[in-house]
C-alpha cells in the first residue's frame, strides 16, 4: 500500500513559516496586502475566494477583496488593476479565474505589474521560470514540489510524466521538474498510447481534469503519483485525476484529493505574497 501524502501537514508547515516571517515584517514596521480581485458570481469561485481570505488571516497577511459586477468592461477592469498595480500599500495581486467570457484574460493578466503577480501567470513572470531565474512560482506546480520533496524522493534523474500541458497546471510543473534535474515527458489529449509513457514513471503527475483517469494498471510499482484534478461529482463530493483506491495498491506514494495538492496552492500563494512583499521593500 502506497504512502499517503499528507498535504494538509505540508501546507501547515509552509504557512507556518510564512506566519513567522509575516510577523518579523510587522514588527519592523511592514504590513503586507493581498488584493484579489473578483468578477461576477461563480460559486466555484467565490469558495476560492474565501479560502484565500482565511488562509491570509491565518498567515498574518491583510487581504483585501475587490468584487465587480460580472458586466464590467475590458477598460474599467484593466484601469482596476492598474490602480491596484500603483498602490504602494498592495504587494500582491490575483485575478481569480475564470472571468467572464467577455473579458479577456490574457490582457487582464498582461495588466498586473509582474512584481505584483503572485500566481505567476504574467509572460514575464512564465519567461522566468524558462529560464531559471524566477520571481516568484505558480503556486499549484510549486506545491507539487514542495510535496514530492517531502517524500525524501530526489526529482533529479527521475522518470517523470506530466499528463496535461495547461499553462496553469502541466507546463510550468514540466519546467520545475525540468530545473530539478528530471527527465520530464509530458502527455496530452492527444498523446497516442499513454500507458506507455505513465507505466514508466517514477513520478506521474496527473492534471487533466477526468474523475478516475489514471487507473491502477497504468501506475510502474512504487511510483510517486500526484494527483491534480478537483472534480466535482454528482452527489457533491471531490474526485481526483486519479483511481486512488486502486492506484494507492500500486503506487509508493500519492496524494489524496481533497488533502494533498490543494491545501498547497494556496500556502504557496501565501509564500508567494510575502517574497513579493520583501522583494518590493529590498528584503
Ligand atoms: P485544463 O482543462 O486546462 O487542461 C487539461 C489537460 O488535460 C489538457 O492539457 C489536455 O490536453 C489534457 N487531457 C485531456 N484529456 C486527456 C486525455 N484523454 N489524455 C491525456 N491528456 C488529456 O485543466 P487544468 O487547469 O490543467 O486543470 C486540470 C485539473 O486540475 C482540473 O481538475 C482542475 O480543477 C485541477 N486543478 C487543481 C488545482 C489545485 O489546486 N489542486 C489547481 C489547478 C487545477
Amino acid at each position: 500500500m502506497a504512502n499517503i501524502i499528507n498535504g494538509k501537514l505540508v501546507a501547515q508547515q509552509v504557512k507556518e513559516n510564512v506566519r513567522n516571517e509575516v510577523e518579523q515584517l510587522k514588527n519592523s514596521g511592514v504590513d503586507i496586502c493581498l488584493a484579489v480581485v473578483l468578477v461576477g458570481n461563480d460559486p466555484a469561485s467565490k469558495v476560492y475566494v474565501r479560502n484565500k481570505k482565511l488562509a491570509c488571516e491565518k498567515v498574518g497577511i491583510i487581504s483585501k477583496e475587490i468584487l465587480f459586477d460580472e458586466n464590467i468592461s475590458q477598460i474599467e477592469l484593466v484601469s482596476a488593476i492598474k490602480d491596484l498595480n500603483n498602490n504602494n500599500k498592495i504587494n500582491g495581486i490575483l485575478v481569480q479565474l475564470p472571468l467572464p467570457k467577455h473579458l479577456d484574460e490574457k490582457e487582464i493578466i498582461r495588466s498586473i505589474d509582474p512584481m505584483k503577480d503572485v500566481d505567476a501567470f504574467h509572460p514575464v513572470n512564465v519567461g522566468k521560470i524558462m529560464i531559471g531565474e524566477y520571481d516568484f512560482l505558480p503556486c499549484t506546480p510549486a506545491g507539487i514540489v514542495d510535496l514530492i520533496d517531502s517524500t525524501g524522493i530526489d526529482i533529479c534523474g527521475k522518470n517523470c510524466v506530466v499528463v496535461g500541458r495547461s499553462n496553469i497546471v502541466g507546463k510550468p510543473m514540466t519546467m520545475l521538474l525540468l530545473n530539478r534535474h528530471g527527465t520530464v515527458t509530458v502527455c496530452h489529449s492527444k498523446t497516442n498510447n499513454l500507458i506507455d509513457f505513465t507505466k514508466n514513471a517514477d513520478i506521474l503527475v496527473a492534471a487533466v481534469g477526468i474523475p478516475n483517469f489514471i487507473t491502477a494498471d497504468m501506475v510502474k510499482p512504487d511510483a510517486v503519483v500526484i494527483d491534480v484534478g478537483i472534480n466535482r461529482m454528482q452527489d457533491g463530493s471531490l474526485c481526483g485525476d486519479v483511481d486512488f483506491s486502486n492506484v494507492e495498491k500500486v503506487a509508493g506514494y500519492i496524494t489524496p484529493v481533497p488533502g494533498g495538492v490543494g491545501p498547497m496552492t494556496i500556502a504557496k500563494l501565501m509564500e508567494n505574497t510575502l517574497r513579493a512583499a520583501k522583494k518590493q521593500n529590498s528584503i
